[in-house]
């Protein structure tokens, strides 16, 4: 579609129309919603980042008083946010996603699969907890995962990462079962003002055009290196969800995505430094492979020897050559 970088449109016989003012609504950006809406069976809002999706959605659905149940071994940023937050009186409390939430929770936050752990959420536990049940399924696309269909209320993404898919685009996106909890945040962001912009909007419907090619093809390189690298001596042990994760083969369909971890015997910092096809930075989702240690950013949460690694579109026995030859 043709961009339209207006911030304002003029009143159709003195009232407003569809478009009025680009804080509210832009043509891009509710092309991009429909067609997110459509992807993961709901009702969808875009925002400039997945941080700015989840603030919002803290802020939109709860009060203070209540407590989210966060998945443990999530987003480390999902964690520092809602610390943030807890000044505004929002608490959180973690809990293993692989099992039931704490009872008394009042929203539920799960992450498909998690990042950098790769653990899967039971979505049956959750679906029998009474609060409302989030998931971040950044990381398996609704390509392979559409959370609305196995009981939860809200859909996260980082659009930054598989939606947009080039790294070059900060976007996020909630998709709503209910067109009452769309309506109640569509509200929030647009007094807040959160949403993402015109060019932003295009780029993440331009990366929706290849979303299942990429995410397939990602897919089936995670699952070959996946494998390779736990057959690997300097491999201590591999997370992926293709390997074996009762959950994920529940309810995930047509591959396990294209983010895995692994830990190496020995020093992660100089793995992460010798590839040379694989870029040493952070982030995820992209069409290039990056890799990194996780300890950097998250510290003692996770093991000193983690690396994460985000498969893109190359050739997969050209990044197992390199992987090979880092770990040598
Ligand atoms: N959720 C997950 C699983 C992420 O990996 C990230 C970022 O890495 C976010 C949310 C936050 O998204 P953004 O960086 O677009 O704000």
């Amino acid at each position: 579609m043709a961009l339209d970088r207006s911030t304002i449109w003029p009143y159709i016989d003195g009232e407003p129309g569809e478009f009025n003012y680009s804080r509210y609504d832009h043509p891009a950006g509710v092309e991009a919603e429909r067609a997110l809406g459509e992807l993961d069976g709901g009702h969808a809002l875009l925002f400039s980042s997945g941080a700015a999706a989840s603030s919002t959605v803290v802020l939109g659905l709860l009060a203070p008083g209540q407590t989210i149940a966060l998945a443990e071994g999530c987003y480390y940023g999902t964690g520092l946010l809602l610390r943030e937050l807890e000044r505004w009186g929002v608490r959180f409390v973690e809990f293993d996603q692989t099992g039931p939430a704490p009872e008394d929770a009042d929203l539920v936050w799960l992450e498909a699969p998690s990042n950098p752990f790769l653990t899967f959420p039971d979505m049956e536990a959750a679906r029998a907890h009474p609060a409302k049940v989030l998931v971040d399924a950044t990381a398996s696309t609704p390509v392979l995962f559409r959370p609305l269909e196995h009981g939860a209320d809200v859909v996260l993404h980082s659009a930054t990462k598989y939606l947009g898919g080039h790294h070059d685009a900060l976007a996020g996106a909630l998709v709503f079962r209910a067109r009452e909890d769309h309506e109640r945040i569509k509200g929030l962001r647009g007094r807040t003002g959160p949403i993402a912009a015109p060019d932003t909007a295009w780029l993440v419907l331009r990366g929706l055009k290849t979303l299942e090619l990429r995410v397939r093809r990602q897919s089936e390189s995670a699952l070959e290196l996946a494998r390779r690298l736990d057959g690997h001596a300097r491999v201590e042990r591999v997370r992926y969800p293709g390997l074996g994760d009762e959950l994920a083969s529940r309810y995930m369909s047509g591959g396990f995505g294209g983010l895995l971890s692994f830990d190496v015997a020995g020093d992660a910092t100089r793995v992460e430094r010798s590839t040379r096809l694989i870029a040493n930075a952070t982030s995820l989702g992209g069409a290039d492979s990056v890799l990194e240690t996780r300890y950097r950013w998250e510290g003692d949460r996770v093991p000193e020897n983690l690396i994460r690694l985000s498969v893109g579109l190359e050739d997969v026995e050209a990044l197992w050559s390199d992987l090979e030859h880092a770990l040598e």
